[in-house]
């Protein structure tokens, strides 16, 4: 498995930037935050407790969201062999001990941590944008300033750990979309062997 966690805060683009690689490297995306909307708008048990947790801008409690992807992992064995793209997991320092727990018990590990990097007015446009344009009921103002401050508690200290396991890419996450992936592709390129083999051009 050749796998790279997809990191930054809310709005920094983590889904775009994962359809990029998806089609370059051809691995898996799992995007925690889908996989939550899809349970709300299915109505399922899931479903019902992860909306009381999104609509106040909290993060789903870390036991309960480690077995969601766990059971994301071990239903799609065939797609997930080659590797996966984690994009909106890890979001906790635990939830980052328990990725690197559930990989090496299949023999694998994080190979790169994408970071985009952006300005937080800049997140702050992009989601009011969204909101406007799909109506995703957490991109409103006051949800959008509060998925902020859990950004900065819980999850921005993520960088540091992975700077220490020498895994982390900083990427400018400003500007245009196609400049941006670029950066990524250049970076991972350089430091990434594994994912330099994989790589046609
Ligand atoms: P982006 O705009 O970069 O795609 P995002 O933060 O807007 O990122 P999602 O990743 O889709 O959105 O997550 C939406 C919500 O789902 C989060 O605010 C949180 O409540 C919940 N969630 C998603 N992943 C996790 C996780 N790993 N742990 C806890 N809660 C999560
Ligand atoms: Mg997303």
């Amino acid at each position: 498995m050749l796998n790279i966690v997809i990191f930054g805060a809310p709005g920094s683009g983590k889904g775009t930037q994962s359809d990029r690689l998806i089609s370059k490297y051809g691995l898996h995306h799992i995007s925690t935050g889908e996989v939550l909307r899809d349970h709300i708008a299915r109505g399922t048990e899931l479903g019902r407790i992860a909306d009381s947790y999104i609509s106040k801008g909290q993060l789903i409690p870390d036991d309960l969201m480690i077995r969601v992807l766990e059971h994301v992992l071990d239903s799609n064995p065939e797609l997930t062999s080659k590797g996966v793209i984690f994009d909106g997991f890890p979001r906790t320092i635990d939830q980052a001990k328990a990725l690197k727990k559930m990989l090496a018990s299949r023999g694998s590990r994080v190979h790169a941590v994408v970071g985009l990097e952006v300005p937080e007015d800049e997140l702050i446009r992009r989601m009011i944008n969204r909101g406007k344009e799909t109506g995703r009921a957490d991109d409103n103002p006051d949800t959008i300033r509060k998925r902020l401050v859990v950004y900065h508690d819980q999850t921005s200290p993520l960088r540091d750990y992975y700077i220490g396991e020498g895994k982390y890419h900083g990427i400018d996450g400003s500007g245009d979309m196609d400049e941006i992936f670029e950066r990524i592709h250049r970076s991972l390129h350089d430091r990434v062997p594994e994912l330099a083999e994989s790589d046609a051009e």
